[in-house]
């Protein structure tokens, strides 16, 4: 099938781009990242700023029409096969952290960015990313100059809520009732006759639809001219701890079976359950880690005083 996170990351651009974009932006990218052919990468965070990414250093300078970038960036995921990178940026560093910042979209041929890869537990590559002296035109801004980290909301709004990976357990539930219905249970019958594995399954299943319902409430909101912020957190938050609960809960099941891998003999449901275990905690972590997210809705939602 087609490369998911590509297609999630890439359109999750493509709402930026046309919630803050130019004309010159849908020209050139937009009516290109709508064919498929063409993927976006995310260039936020950098070694020392993650969750704090409006603390980020790579800098943008402006020369004549011209700015010159100059940075680095980390986990910049699908760098190696992008057309262009959405790149936050410090342009001010003597206001508060979140007014000094902008962004870019830039082309990824341009000279004087290198891509280096980083693997993950997960099997999945990332990346670290460099900016030696990378000049783009101001055409290439996306929104305001020192506007960055309104750009970011919508960007982050979408990712959680909307774009990013809410239902990941949908296939994960799909690969282990058809190895249960196969594998022989210790205490005789199938795996599938189970009492506990029946009852896991089916708190699964329910806590899928519930993933769906808030991704669709996000999704409904984007939708709609709004702007999840919120719901996006709390669908995100939801989706990737329950996912992480049934792998958990299939791989204890599973035994040893559970730890093999794709092409390993005997791998339980083909080595899924093992992916997805792997796979699990980093969708805890990408998009805003889970604490993060938890900020978010204490503050937003409930009310409590702010994180910092
Ligand atoms: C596989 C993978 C792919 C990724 N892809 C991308 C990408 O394409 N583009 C991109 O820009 N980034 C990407 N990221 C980066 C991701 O967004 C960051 O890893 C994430 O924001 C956390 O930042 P950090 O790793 O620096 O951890 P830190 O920010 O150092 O956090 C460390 C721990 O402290 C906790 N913590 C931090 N601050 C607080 C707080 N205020 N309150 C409570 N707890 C807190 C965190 O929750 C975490 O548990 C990716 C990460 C991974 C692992």
């Amino acid at each position: 099938g087609a490369p998911y996170d590509g297609l999630a990351v890439t359109m999750l651009v493509a709402g930026v781009v046309n919630a803050v974009g130019t004309d010159f932006h849908r020209n050139r990218v937009l009516q290109k990242l709508l064919t498929g052919r063409f993927n976006c990468c995310l260039g936020y965070s950098e070694p020392d700023h993650g969750s704090d990414v409006a603390s980020i250093t790579t800098k943008a300078v402006r020369d004549g029409d011209e700015w010159v970038i100059t940075g680095q960036k980390m986990w910049t995921t699908m760098a190696h096969v992008s057309d262009w990178v959405i790149l936050l940026t410090r342009t001010n560093p003597d206001v508060p952290r979140h007014k000094g910042l902008t962004m870019f979209l830039v082309p990824m041929d341009t000279p004087g960015i290198e891509v280096q890869p980083v693997p993950t537990m997960a099997t999945e590559r990332t990346n670290a990313t460099f900016y030696d002296d990378v000049r783009v035109g101001d055409e290439w801004r996306l929104g305001e100059v020192d506007g960055g980290w309104a750009v970011m909301g919508v960007a982050l709004a979408f990712e959680r809520g909307v774009m990013g990976g809410t239902n990941p357990a949908v296939p994960l539930l799909r690969h282990v009732r058809d190895w249960a219905g196969g594998a022989a249970s210790p205490d005789g019958g199938t795996m599938l006759q189970d009492p506990l594995l029946r009852e896991r399954l089916a708190r699964t299943a329910i806590a899928n639809q519930v993933s769906q319902l808030l991704t669709l409430r996000a999704a409904w909101i984007a939708a709609t001219g709004g702007l999840p912020g919120l719901e996006g957190s709390m669908a995100k938050l939801y989706a990737t701890g329950r996912y992480q609960q049934a792998v958990g809960w299939f791989q204890e099941m599973a035994g040893a079976e559970g730890l093999l891998a794709f092409g390993v003999d005997d791998a339980a449901a083909d080595g899924w359950i093992d992916y997805d275990a792997r796979h699990a905690p980093v969708t805890t972590i990408y998009g805003g880690t889970t604490e993060i997210n938890r900020n978010n809705v204490a503050e937003r939602h409930l009310d409590l005083p702010r994180d910092r």
